[in-house]
């Protein structure tokens, strides 16, 4: 698209982002919005979950056979809710990854979520797609097709341009 700022793709990616009940509890939300909102992603869908059972299960199901599995789905469904959402923009997967930082708040960056909230791996604030494949089946399997929202933010073509 050409615009006055330059010229830019429209179809860029989008990412699975969760505030896990921690950092709900925390209330760390609005710190951890605007990491991404000032980055200049795009806010496609935010709702609170609590999640049951079957969906904390779906979710985490590539780490079903890990022996941490049990305990990271008791966290997930502790009846604290999660805040679900969904960013769009220039890759907003890799970046979200950066943004969130390494799994363990140890290894974490310290300019990252986890490396300034964070200091257990159990309890570690916050999840992000970290691929496609994953993006795709996350943003299907907490949103319906109708709470995405399609709009431009102003800013938008400052943003994306990559001119
Ligand atoms: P992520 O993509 O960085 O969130 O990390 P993974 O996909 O590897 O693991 C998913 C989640 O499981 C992590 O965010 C942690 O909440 C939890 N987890 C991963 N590894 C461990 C571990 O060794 N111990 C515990 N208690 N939890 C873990
Ligand atoms: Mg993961």
């Amino acid at each position: 698209k050409k615009t006055i700022a330059g010229t830019y793709k429209t179809d860029s990616e989008r990412s699975f982002v969760m505030i896990k009940p921690d950092g709900v509890s925390r209330q760390l939300v609005g710190k951890i919005v605007s990491r991404f909102e000032e980055r200049g992603y795009k806010l496609v869908a935010i709702k609170t979950v609590t999640p049951s059972e079957d969906l904390a299960k779906e979710h985490y199901s590539d780490l079903a056979a890990r022996p941490f599995y049990p305990g990271l789905v008791k966290y997930i469904t502790s009846g604290t809710p999660v805040v679900a959402m969904v960013w769009e923009g220039k890759d907003v997967i890799k970046q979200g990854r950066r943004i969130v930082g390494a799994t363990n708040p140890l290894d974490a960056d310290p300019g990252s979520v986890r490396g300034q909230y964070a200091v257990s791996v159990g309890r570690n604030l916050i999840h992000a797609s970290d691929s496609f494949e994953a993006a795709t089946k996350e943003i299907g399997l907490w949103f319906k097709q109708a709470e995405l929202s399609d709009y431009e933010p102003v800013a938008w073509p400052w943003v994306m341009a990559d001119n």
